[in-house]
This record gives C-alpha cells, sequence and structure tokens, in this order.
C-alpha cells in the first residue's frame, strides 16, 4: 500500500556536495570534519554522511549516531563530541573505531585505568570561553603529557576548542584565539577550531581540521544574511500540502485559543503539517509558507497535525496543491527570524514523527 507523505523533507545532494566545496574552497589546506550532530541536524544523518566520502571525518553526538553510520559502513574517522561516560562507553568506542573528544578529567582517569587493545585517537578539548565543556587552558600541559604516556593513544594527541560567538561577536572570538594560540602554541600536533562561522569570517582559525556544521546544510551560521547570500544553497526542502479549503466570514476565528480573526472575508487552507512534525508551535500568525509563487502567512495557532495559513494571494487554490515550508523557495532564515528561534533548531527539529527515507537520482526524500 502507497500512503501519501504528510511532510516531505527533501535532501539535495548536489547541494551539499556545493556548500562542502565552499568549505574547502575558504580552508584550502585544512582537513574537514563533517559535523553530523543531531541526526544531520535533521537531514538524516545516513544521507549525508554516505553523501559525502570526501570528507576526511564525521562527527556526532552520541553513540547510537557513531553505531547507526559503521552499521551503514562509513569507514572515515568518526569523532564522537561529547566522549564517553564510563568504562562501557569506552568499550564501544574502542569496538566502533570511534575518535574521541576528551573534555572533562574523569574520562582521563577512565583511560587511565582502561587497558584498550586498540589505539584511540583523542581530541583534547580546550575550553577558551565559551565554559561548556573542555579543560582550563593551564591544564593543557599536564594532560597532555598522561595521555602520550598511555600506549593506546594513537600519537599525535589533537588539540580543539570551539567559538562561543565566532557569528557575531569578534572581541571574544579574537579573545578565544589568543588564549587556544597561548595554550598550545608549544605543540606541534594537529589543531582544529573553526565552526561554519569563523570558517567564513577567521581565516587564521582554519588550522589543521574546519568543523563545519550549518553551513554544510546551506544554511547561514549568521543571523540577519541567509545562506544563499553566503554563496550556500539550502539543502532541505521541506513540504506538506493543502488538505482542506475553506471560505470564512469577516469575524470569524481560527484555530485554538481562536488567535486570529479574519478582518475580511477570506478563504484559508489547512496544510498537514504541526509541531508534531517538528514544526514551531510558537510561530505567529504570519509565519510564510509558499504556495506557488505565492507567500501565505499562516493564521491561527500551529496545532498537532495542521496549520491554517491564508490563501488570500492564490487566485484559483485546490486541494492536494504543495505546500513549501521552507527550502529554496522559502529561507529557513526568513522563517526563523520570523518565529524567533534559531534555524539551526528548526531544521534540527524536522520529522520528530516515524520517517524513513528513500534515495531517487541522488535527491532523498525524508517522510514522515
Ligand atoms: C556543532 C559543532 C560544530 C559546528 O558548528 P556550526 O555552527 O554548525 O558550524 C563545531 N564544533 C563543535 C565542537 C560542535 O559541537
Amino acid at each position: 500500500m502507497q500512503l501519501t507523505s504528510r511532510v516531505v523533507a527533501k535532501v539535495d545532494k548536489y547541494a551539499l556536495l556545493h556548500n562542502y566545496n565552499k568549505v574547502k574552497s575558504l580552508a584550502r589546506s585544512s582537513k574537514v570534519l563533517a559535523m553530523v550532530k543531531g541526526n544531520g541536524y535533521g537531514h538524516g544523518i545516513v544521507n549525508i554522511a554516505s553523501s559525502l566520502p570526501q570528507a576526511d571525518g564525521f562527527a556526532v553526538a552520541t553513540l547510537q549516531e557513531a553505531f547507526v553510520l559503521r552499521e551503514y559502513g562509513i569507514k572515515q574517522p568518526i569523532a564522537l563530541t561529547s566522549g564517553f561516560i564510563n568504562k562501557e562507553e569506552l568499550l564501544c568506542v574502542e569496538k566502533l573505531g570511534l575518535d574521541v573528544f576528551l573534555h572533562a578529567p574523569e574520562q582521563v582517569r577512565i583511560l587511565e585505568q582502561s587497558d584498550l587493545s586498540s589505539d584511540i585517537r583523542v581530541w583534547l578539548y580546550v575550553d577558551t570561553g565559551m565554559h561548556k565543556l573542555g579543560f582550563h587552558p593551564s591544564e593543557v600541559a599536564e594532560l597532555y603529557s598522561r595521555l602520550s604516556a598511555l600506549p593506546f593513544v594513537k600519537s599525535s594527541i589533537h588539540l580543539m576548542t570551539h567559538f562561543a560567538c565566532a557569528d557575531y561577536d569578534s572581541a571574544k572570538t579574537n579573545k578565544q584565539i589568543e588564549v587556544f594560540e597561548g595554550a598550545t602554541s608549544g605543540y606541534d600536533c594537529p589543531k582544529s577550531m573553526a565552526n561554519s562561522a569563523a570558517i567564513i569570517d577567521y581565516p587564521l582559525t582554519h588550522k589543521d581540521w574546519v568543523r563545519p556544521g550549518i553551513m554544510l546544510y546551506g544554511v547561514s551560521p549568521k543571523s540577519g544574511v541567509t545562506g544563499q547570500q553566503l554563496g550556500l544553497e539550502p539543502v532541505m526542502r521541506l513540504s506538506s500540502f493543502l488538505i482542506s479549503i475553506k471560505n470564512i466570514k469577516k469575524g470569524e476565528s481560527v484555530g485554538y485559543h481562536s488567535l486570529w480573526t479574519a478582518p475580511k472575508d477570506s478563504t484559508i487552507g489547512i496544510v498537514s503539517i504541526g509541531y508534531g512534525d517538528g514544526y514551531p508551535w510558537s510561530a505567529p500568525n504570519g509565519t510564510p509558507f509558499w504556495l506557488n509563487g505565492h507567500i501565505c502567512p499562516t493564521v491561527g495557532r500551529v496545532s498537532m497535525d495542521y496549520i491554517a495559513i491564508d490563501l488570500s494571494a492564490v487566485s484559483s487554490p485546490v486541494v492536494g496543491s504543495e505546500v513549501v515550508i521552507w527550502g529554496p523557495e522559502l529561507p529557513v532564515e526568513r522563517v526563523a527570524s520570523i518565529v524567533g528561534l534559531s534555524p539551526y533548531y528548526l531544521v534540527t527539529s524536522v520529522g520528530s514523527r516515524s520517517s524513513h527515507y528513500t534515495s531517487e537520482n541522488n535527491i532523498f526524500e525524508k517522510q514522515s
């Protein structure tokens, strides 16, 4: 039985490759650790990793994600950004042949108490000012020598840090760069600093490895500008369709809590996407949808499965018409700024319903 999908996220492999090449053109001599955590920022982790055979490695946040990639047959290095939390997880890391980001003293102790039979590569996470993960810069020397003493730690320990505000605060970012340089300049080993915003704006941070996330997906890391304006191409095209059209009279209201009342006789359409599909519940009246070349604003509260849009701009709407939620026709950055959420959050939230992927003509579809 062929069921119609309510929501389709098309993932454009050519756009992904275009964005990957953009990263390479900005950071020519750096290796690329492609960030595919968060299920490939909502795009499907296998879709993304299998489409980037040229990436030097991938980074995931959970062992489950690493497992899925290895099961699929991904051979490149895979780094676990959270590292491991106990001995059992360390054994999984060894079994899956993962790199680990080391950010907490407990992890170093667990390593020192283990006797691994295969080598693992560690990325020593230096906290240069984000104060989320990582070690104080003054601890680098001691940790470096303790880790070097372990027989199963692959030589050339990698040193890395992560920026808190590379997308908008140059004073803070320059300070983090200075702190990292101060803590690591004495070590002749691979280094990594740059996320997407730093790849674009801070060439000095490119170092041996860059770690692009959001820009690979064609989305801007900086607010006030779209990925397209930065020369990127949107990878995700999220669409749904109209399941009902109705005429309502001036003064009638739509949806839960009657948050929108028609200022004039209106035609509205019901689109089969809601917060159960990852669409933000908080989207206000007026959030844009795209239908056949026209922008149609939402009216009323987003419900679990549906949202109403004003079809006034469309001359003869029909049930079944495709509606684009975001994609090349309607930048996710624009939707995000109206909803007051980050575009990272919007794309990553897609597909909380059970979903599957298909591959045809190099276009992958994620359906829910
Ligand atoms: C998510 C992440 C990145 C990528 O950040 P973007 O802003 O999406 O490019 C880089 N490094 C680390 C450690 C991360 O967790």
